[in-house]
C-alpha cells in the first residue's frame, strides 16, 4: 500500500472491551461516486490521491493502510424507548483519527464496510440510495451551519445488497469529531463497569470538553451542545426521525441520516419516518426527546459523578433540568435571527410563535415563508392564501424592527443570511437517488453543488427551491438499513 495517511489510534488504544478489532471486508469491484475535495483538504488529505486506484481501494475497505488500526465500536442504546444492551457498529469500521487543519481530531469511519461481531442479523452493508442520501443530507446540514458528521466519499461496491428489493451496494466514508454516543456510556453503565466509565469520561473530556472538570462537567457540556443543536434543527425545520440514544452524540454533532427529512408545509406534528408509528420523534417532540436521552446519559454517569448516590442524583438532575433554559435561549436566538432582529425583547417569543401559527393554519412552506421575509413584502405576501392575515402579522413585525431603527428592507441581508433558500427537499433527494441508480449522477451532483451555498440567491436553480407538488411529495422515509 503506497498511501501514507497519518492515522492515529486513540479510540483503538482503549481497552479491548471498547471495541472489536477487525478490518473491513473487501468488496468485488470498487467504483468511485464522489470524493469531497473541500473536506479532504480540511483533513490534510490530497483529494486527487483519494481518486486514484489506491485511494478508491482505501475508501471501499479493500486495503487498509499500515497506519490504520481498524475497529468496530461497542455501544448500547434505547431505540424508540426500548432498551437494547448491545448494539455497536454492525456495519461500520473506524480506521482511526486524523488531526485536521485546525488541529482537531476527526474520526474516519467506513460505513457499509462488512459484518462485525456487532452485526446481529445484519449483512454489514449499505445500499447506494441510503449512502447518497447521507452524503447529500449531511453535507447540506454542514453548509446550513449545523454541527454534523460529514461525508468524505461515496463509493459503489459492485455487489448487490438485499433489502425489500436488491440494491447496488455502497460505502460511505463518514467523518466525525468522534463517534461517541450517549449509548457508548450506557453500554458500560449497564454492565456495572465503573472503571470503563471513568476511562470513557476521560477520553470524552480530552476530545470534546478539555475545560470540563469530571463527569458532571462533561454532562453539562453535552447538554449545552445538544440544546444548541436541537434549536438549530428546529430553526431549519429538520426532523431527525430516529433520535435513539445510540444516535445522539457527545460531540453535539448530528449523526445517523436514516429517515431524516426537512419539513415543507409547517406542521409541528410532522413525522416522515415509516418506522416511527406513534410520532415519538415528530418535529415538535425533538427537544423533549433530547431531554429524555440526556437523562439516560446522566443516569449512566451517576457512578462516576459522585460516590454518594444521592448527591450524584441531585447534581445530575439539576444539570439535565438546565436543558430547558439553554434550549429556550438558543431557540429564541435562532428565530430572532430568522426575523432579522438584532436585539432581544420580551415580545419576541409571541411574535415568532404568532408567525408559526399562521404558517400552520395556512399550510405555508416553512423554508419559503422565512426566506420570503428577505424579499419585497409584496412578494412575501403572495405565499399566503390569506394575505390580509400575513399583512397584520407583518405590521407587528415592522413595528418590532422599527424599535431597532430597522425595516424589512434594511434587514434584508441579515434575513437572507439567516433563512436558507435551499434545503434538501425530500422529492429532490429521491430524484437524485433514482437517477443515480440508473447510472446518471448529474442530478446528484447538481443538488450537492446547489446545497453548498444554501443562503445564496441562485436564480438559475430556483426549481430546487420549490416544495413538492402533491404528486411529487414524499410521504414517508425509510431507514438506511
Ligand atoms: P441505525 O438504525 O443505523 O442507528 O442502526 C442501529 C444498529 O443496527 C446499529 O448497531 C447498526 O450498526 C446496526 N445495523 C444497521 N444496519 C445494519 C446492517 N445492514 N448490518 C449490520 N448491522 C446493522
Ligand atoms: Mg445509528
Amino acid at each position: 500500500m503506497t498511501l501514507h495517511i497519518p492515522f492515529q489510534a486513540r479510540y483503538a488504544a482503549l481497552p479491548d472491551r471498547f471495541h472489536a478489532r477487525l478490518a473491513p471486508t473487501p468488496v468485488a469491484k470498487p467504483g468511485l461516486v464522489k470524493v469531497n475535495h473541500g473536506l479532504a483538504r480540511e483533513l490534510g488529505l490530497d483529494p486527487a490521491m483519494l481518486e486514484t486506484p489506491d485511494g478508491l481501494a482505501l475508501l471501499a475497505g479493500n486495503t487498509v493502510p499500515d497506519s490504520a488500526t481498524p475497529v468496530a465500536q461497542a455501544y448500547a442504546g434505547h431505540q424508540f424507548g426500548g432498551w437494547n444492551p448491545a448494539l455497536g457498529d454492525g456495519r461500520a469500521i473506524l480506521l482511526g483519527e486524523l488531526t485536521d487543519q485546525t488541529g482537531h481530531l476527526r474520526d474516519v469511519q467506513l460505513k457499509g464496510s462488512g459484518p462485525t461481531p456487532f452485526s446481529r442479523m445484519g449483512d454489514g452493508r449499505a445500499g447506494l440510495g441510503p449512502v447518497l442520501r447521507e452524503y447529500i443530507l449531511s453535507e447540506a446540514m454542514h453548509a446550513l451551519g449545523v454541527p454534523t458528521t460529514r461525508a468524505l466519499a461515496a463509493v459503489t461496491t459492485g455487489e448487490i445488497v438485499l433489502r425489500e428489493t436488491p440494491l447496488p451496494g455502497a460505502v460511505l466514508t463518514r467523518i466525525a469529531a468522534s463517534h461517541l454516543r450517549v449509548g457508548t456510556f450506557q453500554y458500560f453503565a449497564a454492565r456495572g463497569d465503573t472503571e470503563a466509565l471513568q476511562t470513557l469520561v476521560a477520553f470524552a473530556i480530552a476530545r470534546h470538553d478539555p475545560q470540563a472538570e469530571g463527569a458532571l462537567g462533561l454532562l453539562t457540556g453535552v447538554i449545552a451542545r445538544q440544546a444548541r443543536l436541537i434549536a438549530r434543527w428546529m430553526s431549519l425545520g429538520f426532523i431527525h426521525g430516529v433520535m435513539n440514544t445510540d444516535n445522539m452524540t457527545i460531540s453535539g454533532e448530528t449523526i445517523d441520516y436514516g429517515p431524516c427529512a426537512f419539513m415543507e408545509a409547517y406542521d409541528p406534528k410532522t413525522v416522515y419516518s415509516s418506522i416511527d408509528q406513534f410520532g415519538r420523534y415528530a418535529y415538535a417532540n425533538q427537544p423533549e426527546i433530547a431531554v429524555w436521552n440526556l437523562a439516560q446519559l446522566a443516569t449512566s454517569l451517576l457512578p462516576v459523578i459522585d460516590a454518594n448516590r444521592d448527591r450524584a442524583v441531585e447534581v445530575a438532575t439539576e444539570a439535565v433540568q438546565g436543558f430547558a433554559d439553554a434550549y429556550e435561549a438558543a431557540w429564541l436566538q435562532e428565530f430572532r435571527a430568522k426575523l432579522g432582529l438584532a436585539t432581544a425583547d420580551d415580545t419576541d417569543g409571541p411574535l415568532i410563535t404568532g408567525f408559526l401559527k399562521l404558517m400552520a393554519e395556512a399550510g405555508v412552506d416553512f423554508t419559503l415563508a422565512f426566506r420570503a421575509l428577505g424579499e419585497d413584502l409584496s412578494v412575501a405576501r403572495e405565499l399566503w392564501p390569506n394575505p390580509e392575515v400575513f399583512d397584520a402579522w407583518a405590521d407587528q413585525w415592522s413595528t418590532r424592527l422599527a424599535a431597532e431603527n430597522a425595516t424589512p428592507q434594511s434587514a434584508r441581508t441579515a434575513l437572507k443570511a439567516a433563512n436558507p433558500a435551499f434545503i434538501p427537499r425530500n422529492h429532490r433527494v429521491e430524484e437524485a437517488i433514482q437517477h443515480a441508480m440508473s447510472g446518471d449522477y448529474s442530478v446528484f451532483e447538481r443538488l450537492v453543488a446547489v446545497l453548498e451555498t444554501p443562503f445564496a440567491d441562485q436564480p438559475q436553480n430556483e426549481d430546487l427551491m420549490a416544495p413538492a407538488q402533491p404528486h411529487e411529495a414524499v410521504q414517508a422515509t425509510f431507514c438506511g438499513t
